[in-house]
């Protein structure tokens, strides 16, 4: 695994806090409802006015044409009337009759009737003409004094003879010669627009009136407390009817002072213009509903992105406080793995390496890179390969774990030893299992062993071995004797004592003595050799030695050889005889009757005393018998060289 340091967090990364993510959110969320809301009313308002203008429009053109009907059907009957008085001249009462019978024949003419110039009704469609003037009336003075032969439109007018306002189309009568003969009236009642107006739904404040053209309301649905009959003055006389015959506008309205949409249009046939104005409201009024609506919608849209944006917050708190205890773990694992001194390596149930810590650089001379992927096997020595197989490993068991040691090979040639540890591991979650194993380099540890084990050797060798001669010392002839006792059953034994060694030392001192014990104790060393058998200092100036499988004959010949030896050594000892150094043995040879080994070596030095008796640089075996004067009588005595 390559170690590396966690890098600083981007600017992304630092402007990625939870509370500055669940605010965007947030914003970016309410703006969107909120756009959406506002877009939608701006349209849903647009085309609430667009289908209200060509509703509006409409409406005034079809009542302007209703209106002009109307009026043109009664006009009809109005100018056929001034032609047949102009030209027949006054007619009779029965007159009467036929203007009633045409008042019959149209529902919504109301009366029809004749003035003289005078003012005074002189016909009428009713069945008892009254003798009224109407030398009062606007119409009567206004075609009195004026020659035009134009329909005039006026009202609303009470009349004389009803309680029921009318609207009054009237013509003048000419005489042939064109003098003013009179006026020919006909009325209409004005319910017979309200009636037909009312069935318009035009909402609250709703209104529609019909104008003549001096600007007098001839017609207002509904009508008002405060009544507002004369028009002329305002902004549509004045202004817009000069633009254009027909138009729809946003207005403040004269009449109540409310904010209204309105559509007007002038009849091309009569001085008559019809309004349809509805309130900004009412047109208006789906469109706030449907905008309280959406409202509503936007307000729970907002509460379920505001419960989002809380769950979003504590999710990503919680995300990052985890992030932040793994990225704190991971800080941890990473100085862990830079700094430990063992290696800590991850193998698969084959061997393989998945993972190897950093201080594989510093302790195995491999990088982890290096490792990685590699089998474990290729980093041990390949003389203890064998021993480190995993299936010689007792890691079957999930908690098992083993030790081994082995030695590995660094790229440098150096060689190390290390002490693994593997540990069988099981994952809960993947059920993969995986070994664990950390290694250890004991290489110093190894060395030191080696040296203790090699100083326990030599301690133990010192501790066999006589220091200043270099043969084995008495407990090593202790424990030769006992074990070859117990197997051989041909065995001798030779105690080997210097003649007159104190006088030697008395003489030349120590030191001589010294190696005159050295000199002695090589020669007996050499002369053992390959015998099987064993020489060893006994203790002062005495040796013995040790011949297993030697019979009594072959113990005899050996000890001469070693005494001759010694002697021909020429040792200078100016305490003997013969001015040399000289040694007495002793010889005993295992037989039947022989108990123990003990009783081997007193039969030995009995031997070696009679040696000493007789005359010193002798051989003596035993047994040794005691003669008559309790002397000791040696059964067999070798000596050469020159007696004592
Ligand atoms: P004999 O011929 O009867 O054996 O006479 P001897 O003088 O050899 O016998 P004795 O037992 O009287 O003397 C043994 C001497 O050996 C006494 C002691 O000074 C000497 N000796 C014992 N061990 C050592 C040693 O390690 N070094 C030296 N230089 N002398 C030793
Ligand atoms: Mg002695
Ligand atoms: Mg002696």
């Amino acid at each position: 695994m390559t170690a590396k340091t966690p890098s600083a967090p981007s600017l992304i990364g630092r402007l990625s806090t939870p509370s500055l993510i669940v605010t965007m959110f947030l914003l970016g969320m309410s703006a969107c409802v909120l756009g959406l809301v506002v877009w939608k009313a701006y349209d849903a308002r647009r085309i609430a006015l667009v289908q209200s203008e060509t509703e509006i429009r409409n409406l005034v053109r079809s009542l302007t044409e209703h209106a002009s009907h109307t009026i043109q059907s009664v006009d009809v009957v109005v100018d056929d009337l001034v032609a047949l008085l102009r030209f027949r001249g006054t007619p009779t009462t029965v007159f009467n009759d036929r203007l009633r019978e045409i008042v019959d024949n149209l529902p919504h003419l109301r009366r029809l009737a004749v003035l003289d110039e005078r003012g005074d009704l002189r016909f009428a469609s009713i069945a008892q003409v009254p003798h009224i003037n109407y030398a009062d009336r606007s119409y009567f003075n206004h075609h009195r004094d004026n020659p035009h032969r134009e329909l005039l439109i006026t009202g609303p007018l009470l009349p004389r003879t009803s309680s029921q306002p009318v609207i009054a189309l009237t013509r003048r009568i000419e005489t042939p010669e064109g003098q003013f003969a009179g006026v020919v009236v006909a009325t209409i009642e004005s319910d017979y627009f309200l009636e037909f107006y009312k069935m318009f739904k035009l909402g609250t404040n709703g209104s529609i009136n019909l104008i003549n053209g001096d600007g007098n309301v001839l017609i207002r649905w509904p009508a008002l407390s405060t009544q507002v009959r004369d028009l002329s003055r305002g902004n549509l006389f004045q202004k817009r009817l000069k633009d254009s015959p027909t138009g729809y506008h946003r207005i403040v309205s004269p009449f109540d002072g409310l904010v209204k949409y309105y559509a007007y249009e002038k009849s091309g046939r009569y001085p008559l213009i019809v309004t349809v104005s509805r309130s900004e409201a009412s047109v208006l009024s789906g469109w706030y509903e449907e905008l309280r609506s959406d409202i509503l919608v936007a307000i729970a849209l907002l509460a379920c992105i505001v419960l989002l944006a809380t769950l979003l917050g504590s999710q990503l708190r919680y995300r990052q406080r985890v992030e932040n205890i793994l990225r704190e773990r991971e800080a941890r694992f990473r100085l862990i793995d830079a700094n430990i001194a063992d290696v800590v390596l991850l193998l698969d149930n084959k061997g393989v390496l998945v993972f190897v810590s950093q201080s594989s650089k510093a302790v195995l001379g491999f990088t982890p890179e290096q490792l990685i992927g590699q089998s474990c096997f290729d980093l041990v020595h390949p003389d203890d390969a064998s021993s480190l197989r995993l299936h010689n490993l007792q890691l079957d068991q999930p908690s098992g774990s083993e030790r081994r040691e082995f030695r590995l090979v660094r790229p440098d040639g150096t060689m190390i030893w290390l002490e693994a540890n593997f540990r069988f591991t099981k994952s809960e979650r993947t059920r993969r299992c995986d070994i664990v194993c950390t290694l250890r380099d004991v290489t110093q540890r190894k060395r030191m062993e080696d040296e203790v084990e090699a100083l326990n050797f030599r301690l133990a060798e010192m501790a066999k071995t006589d220091g200043l001669t270099g043969l084995p010392n008495r407990r090593s002839l202790d424990d030769f004797i006992n074990n070859v006792f117990a197997t051989h059953a041909d065995l001798a034994v030779l105690m080997i004592d210097i003649d007159y060694f104190k006088g030697l030392n008395d003489c030349l001192g120590h030191q001589a003595g010294d190696e005159g014990l050295r000199q002695i104790g090589k020669l007996l060393g050499d002369v053992v050799a390959n015998t099987g058998g064993l020489a060893a200092r006994y203790g002062g100036e005495e040796f013995a030695v040790i011949l297993p499988g030697s019979d009594a004959k072959a113990a005899m010949a050996l000890a001469e050889t070693a005494r001759i030896k010694i002697r021909d050594l020429a040792l200078a000892n100016p305490a003997a005889p013969n001015q040399r150094l000289t040694v007495s043995i002793g010889v005993a040879s295992r037989t039947a009757a022989t108990p123990d080994a003990s009783t081997l070596f007193r039969e030995a030095d009995i031997a070696l005393y009679e040696a000493k008796r007789r005359s010193r640089d002798c051989s003596v075996a035993a047994p040794v018998y005691l003669g008559d004067a309790g002397s000791l009588v040696p059964e067999v005595e070798a000596r050469s060289g020159t007696p004592a």
